[in-house]
Parts: structure tokens; C-alpha cells; sequence
């Protein structure tokens, strides 16, 4: 049995992980979860496999949980749940990763970190690849996040080199899909339980901003690709996103469509140093795990979530 630590087990992308990896006979899998935004229903059915364990823990605090590869996912991920308690965030960056990364080395386990897109901060290199270094505000209101995970890949790779810890670094943009928490702030989750509301539809800004959008089981596809296929002196870090690009608007013109809403949308002020343009370069991704790339457009995709999120209110 392979003995996998997942944290940030019962949040959106952490309990999508989960259920792909109980998909193998092989994977023994331990959730650890503190529910500050992680859900216990993300859970229902990977708790009915006897391979599978939750954990009720901060991962701010030192586990001793015997393991073969860790997936760091545990951190609030959406501006507004990252921003609520920002000095909570940092620590969760920080504290988290050192604690993993101990452990990783402690039992000669591989260690993926869950990093992001937010290191580009608000890119002035257009689509980011994984050279540009990025330009982030190191004290504004993302920063938190920010330079939290920009930090938490420091750390990586000085374990890395300094004592040997194996490491894998993936930096994800936008992701979305089902098991997103309707009520996390995020644009495609706003949007969506906007319309089957048939509330008008909130834009930040005059919504030209762009971002690129992928739809979970992509992602997950490049994570296992990562940690169990590619090379093993690979360590990234490597984008996964979708290198689609639109602009708010047009996400709300999609949706509105989708779901036939007549409420239209309101602006709202844009909240500060909200990244312009965002669009994934994935040609590291693609010449590196086995030509990925994401399968799913965002049509095919925002019809998966509207029925998600149909189904929730
Ligand atoms: N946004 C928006 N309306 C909303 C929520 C977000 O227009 O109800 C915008 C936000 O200002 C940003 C983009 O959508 O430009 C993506 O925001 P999100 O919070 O999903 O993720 P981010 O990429 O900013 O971390």
C-alpha cells in the first residue's frame, strides 16, 4: 500500500484529489483537515472506503503520520476567505510546509506543494512561464497568500538542497468545479449561484480583467502526473492551468446565458492589487508530464458546475 497524506483534504481541490487517488486499489490515503474552509460533505463518499482516514488537524502543528507522499494542498484559497484572517493565512503557508516538509524527510517521502499562480503577483510578462519571477505588492491585501507561498517554495527547495527532502512544486491557476464551496467568494462560484438566483451578476471593476480558467479533473490529472510519472529529479515548479483566456465579463455573459438569468449584472469596486491579466504558459507542464494539457473548455466545464451548484440550492 502506498500511505498518502493529503492537507487540505476536505477543500475543493484537496477532496477531488482524494477521491481520484481511492480510485487505486493501491492508495491508502489520510485527510488532514482543519474545516476552517474545508467541508466535511466534500467527503461523504471517500469516508465509505475502508483506505481512507480524516484527520481533524491544523497543519500548523507537527504530525507523525508515517507516509509515502504528502500533498500540501491545506491553505484558504479564495481572496476572501485568505483575507479574513491574514496573519492566519501566513502562518498557514509557513508553519504548514515546514511541518511537511519534516515529515517528508523524515520518512523519505515525496512532497508536492500546492502553490499558485499569486506568486506572478500582477504579471507584467504575458502568459506567465515559470522563469518570470513575478511582481507582487509585499504589503497589500493579497500579500498574505502571496508572498506566504512564495515563501512556502523557498522553503522547498532550500530542504531540497539543503538536506535532500524530495521535492514537487506546482503553481495552480484558477481552478473550478464541483466540491467548490458556493459560498467562498471566488468569481465562477459568485457568478453561478448568482444566476440560479437570478440576482444580478457582481463584476469587480469594469470586468475587463482576465483570468484563465480549468476545470478540476484537469488539474488533477496534472497533479498525479506530477508526482507519480514525471521525472524524479523534476521538481518544477510547473504551471497547471488552462491557457484559455477571458475576461470577466465574458464569464458573466457565459453564465448568464447557461442559466438564462434575466437579472444582468451590477459593477462593484475592484478590490485592490486585483491581478489585470492572468493566462497560464503550459508548455513546461506539456513537454514534461506526457503531454498534458487540459481536456475540458470552460463551456464543457461551467455546465459540470451549474448542475453542481443546481443540486446545492
Ligand atoms: N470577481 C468578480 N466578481 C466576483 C468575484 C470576483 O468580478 O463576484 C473578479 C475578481 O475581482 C478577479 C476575478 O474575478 O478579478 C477572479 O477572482 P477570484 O476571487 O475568483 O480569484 P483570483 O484570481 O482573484 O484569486
Amino acid at each position: 500500500m502506498k500511505r498518502i497524506l493529503v492537507t487540505g483534504g476536505a477543500g475543493f481541490i484537496g477532496s477531488n484529489l482524494c477521491e481520484r487517488l481511492l480510485a487505486d486499489p493501491g492508495n491508502y490515503v489520510t485527510a488532514l483537515d482543519n474545516l476552517y474552509t474545508g467541508r466535511m460533505e466534500n467527503l461523504e463518499k471517500c469516508l465509505k472506503s475502508d483506505r481512507f482516514e480524516f484527520i481533524e488537524a491544523d497543519v500548523c502543528d507537527p504530525v507523525n503520520i508515517p507516509c509515502d507522499r504528502i500533498y500540501n494542498a491545506a491553505c484558504p484559497a479564495s481572496p476572501p476567505a485568505y483575507q479574513k484572517s491574514p496573519t492566519k493565512t501566513t502562518k498557514t503557508c509557513i508553519f504548514g510546509v515546514i511541518n511537511m516538509l519534516e515529515l517528508a524527510t523524515k520518512y523519505n517521502a515525496t512532497l508536492m506543494q500546492f502553490s499558485t499562480s499569486e506568486v506572478y503577483g500582477d504579471p507584467e510578462v504575458h502568459p506567465q512561464v515559470e522563469s518570470y519571477r513575478g511582481c507582487v505588492n509585499c504589503h497589500g491585501i493579497r500579500s498574505c497568500y502571496d508572498e506566504g507561498k512564495r515563501c512556502a517554495e523557498s522553503l522547498c527547495f532550500d530542504y531540497n538542497r539543503e538536506f535532500g527532502t524530495k521535492i514537487k512544486v506546482i503553481r495552480i491557476f484558477n481552478t473550478y468545479g464541483p466540491k467548490m464551496d458556493p459560498d467562498d467568494g471566488r468569481v465562477v462560484s459568485n457568478f453561478i449561484i448568482q444566476a440560479l438566483k437570478n440576482e444580478p451578476l457582481t463584476v469587480y471593476g469594469d470586468g475587463t480583467q482576465t483570468r484563465s480558467f480549468q476545470y478540476v479533473d484537469d488539474l488533477i490529472e496534472g497533479i498525479i502526473r506530477m508526482m507519480e510519472y514525471s521525472r524524479s529529479d523534476f521538481t518544477g515548479p510547473v504551471n497547471l492551468g488552462n491557457p484559455g483566456e477571458f475576461t470577466m465579463l465574458e464569464l458573466a455573459n457565459l453564465v448568464t446565458a447557461k442559466t438564462g438569468s434575466t437579472a444582468g449584472i451590477i459593477h462593484m469596486p475592484l478590490p485592490s492589487d486585483d491581478p489585470t491579466r492572468r493566462k497560464a504558459d503550459i508548455s513546461l507542464a506539456n513537454a514534461e508530464l506526457g503531454g498534458w494539457s487540459p481536456a475540458i473548455c470552460l463551456d464543457e466545464g461551467l455546465d459540470r458546475t451549474i448542475e453542481y451548484f443546481r443540486g446545492l440550492i
